[in-house]
C-alpha cells in the first residue's frame, strides 16, 4: 500500500511552494510557515525518515551531513550570536509532521526550558 506523502515530501518534490533557504543533494532548508522567532527555518533530509527515533545505522553519514548543513544555514543566516536546534519526536515531543526535521531558531534570546 502506498503511503500518503507528508507535507515536507511534497515540498521536496516541488508540489507545494516553500521559501527555500539552502539546498544540496541530501538536505533542504526552508522557512517555517509559522515562525516562532525572527529566524525559524526547518532543515530536513530529502530521504524520508519519520523522526530521529527512526534513524538507522545506515543513516549515520546522512545525519552527519545534516548537522554540517545546519551549521552552514546558521552561517548564511548570520546567527553568530547563537541559535537553537530542536527536533520534536512523536506525540509527547509535539511532532506534527512525520518527516524528520530540525527547527533552527535565532535572532532573539530564547527562553529555557521549553514548555
Ligand atoms: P513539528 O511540530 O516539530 O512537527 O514542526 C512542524 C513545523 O512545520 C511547524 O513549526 C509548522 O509551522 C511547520 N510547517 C507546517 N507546514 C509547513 C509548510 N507547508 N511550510 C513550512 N513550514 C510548515
Amino acid at each position: 500500500m502506498e503511503m500518503k506523502k507528508t507535507i515536507f515530501k511534497r515540498i521536496i518534490d516541488g508540489e507545494i511552494p516553500a521559501k527555500i533557504v539552502l539546498e544540496d543533494d541530501d538536505c533542504l532548508a526552508f522557512e517555517d510557515v509559522s515562525p516562532q522567532a525572527p529566524v525559524h527555518v526547518l532543515v530536513i533530509p530529502k530521504k524520508e525518515i519519520r523522526s530521529l527515533a527512526d534513524v538507522e545505522p545506515a543513516d549515520a553519514v546522512l545525519m552527519g551531513k545534516l548537522m554540517m548543513f545546519i551549521q552552514k544555514v546558521a552561517i548564511n543566516l548570520e546567527l553568530e550570536n547563537g541559535y537553537r536546534v530542536i527536533t520534536n519526536i512523536g506525540e509527547d515531543g509535539g511532532q506534527s509532521v512525520p518527516h524528520l526535521h530540525f527547527h533552527v531558531m535565532g535572532k532573539r534570546a530564547l527562553a529555557w526550558p521549553p514548555g
